[in-house]
């Protein structure tokens, strides 16, 4: 997409976006000089960032793929960000053919990008809404047209969160998911964690970030993520870095290291 076309599409080229620093994290190429000069600040404060973010994108595969083993058929996406390889869909299919899944988003890029890669697709669909009005996301026409409540449905708020600073909005969307769903339904949780980091080291990683549209980036550690579900189970192994989250291939949970004193990605499933 040349700059031209993003603004015809409402899309503005030079303030860094979140969807496409992370698209630029995972090596795709959606993302503008702006996305790429604040997430480059951002990787010479936390070089482990890509990783991070394909070990996410890793979680998010086994989460969808033991949820719809359980029998969930289907999904809502919220932050899906650009579409990348495995998207919920295609995970979700391989397990169950008929699942539905709807992403949302704030950024109108990723509406765009959603919407052409899945036009064809009849068992997707692409919405625009803002998380932080949980009550209205979930009530929009596409989305309850699309997913029944009264059966059970997964809900991702996958690397996202934090992109909510007012910690009684993030109470109050996770009120709102909670009381919609029926017992089966799961909610696929990750989150950034800034360990023990030291304040300057803090400061330096959120200077890119409040640069994006949604202007900074808030940590939070498992008991924090905890009192979030509260009234889920926490399926097993709880609370922990996305890559320590039940690996793939089996097995390799022996070798896992989890270090709460360094900054990553935490990962929980939690079960209605
Ligand atoms: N969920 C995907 C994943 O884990 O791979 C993509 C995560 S990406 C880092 C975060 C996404 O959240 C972006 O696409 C961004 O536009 C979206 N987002 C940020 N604030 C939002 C809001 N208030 N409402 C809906 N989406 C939002």
């Amino acid at each position: 997409m040349t700059n031209h076309e993003a603004v015809s599409e409402g899309i503005d080229p030079s303030t860094p976006s979140v969807a496409r620093m992370y698209d630029y994290y995972l090596g795709g190429k959606d993302n503008f000089a702006a996305d790429r000069d604040a997430a480059d600040q951002f990787i010479q404060v936390l070089p482990g960032i890509r990783e991070m973010v394909r070990e996410n994108r890793a979680f998010l595969s086994r989460a969808v793929e033991l949820v719809a083993r359980e029998g969930v058929d289907q999904f809502l996406d919220i932050g899906s960000g650009l579409p990348t390889r495995e998207n919920v869909h295609e995970v979700a299919h391989r397990v169950a053919p008929e699942a539905r899944v709807v992403y949302v988003d704030i950024d109108p890029i990723v509406l765009s990008h959603g919407r052409a890669l899945l036009e064809d697709n009849p068992y997707t669909s692409v919405v625009q809404a803002d998380m932080r009005e949980p009550e209205l996301l979930l009530a929009h026409p596409e989305v309850e047209g699309v997913i029944d409540f009264t059966r059970p449905v997964a809900v991702l708020l996958t690397a996202m969160l934090h992109f909510v600073p007012e910690e009684a909005v993030v109470d109050r969307i996770l009120t709102a998911i909670r009381e919609r769903l029926v017992p089966g339904s799961h909610v696929i949780v990750t989150h950034a964690f800034a360990g023990e980091v030291s304040a300057e080291v803090r400061e330096a990683g959120q200077r890119p970030y409040r640069l994006t549209s949604v202007g900074g980036l808030t940590s939070r550690g498992p008991e924090r993520l905890a009192e979030l579900m509260e009234g889920l189970e926490i399926l097993e192994p709880g609370i922990v870095p996305v890559h320590a989250w039940r690996p793939d291939p089996p097995g390799d949970g022996e070798d896992v290291v989890i270090d709460l004193t360094e900054p990553d990605i935490l990962g929980l499933v939690g079960r209605r």
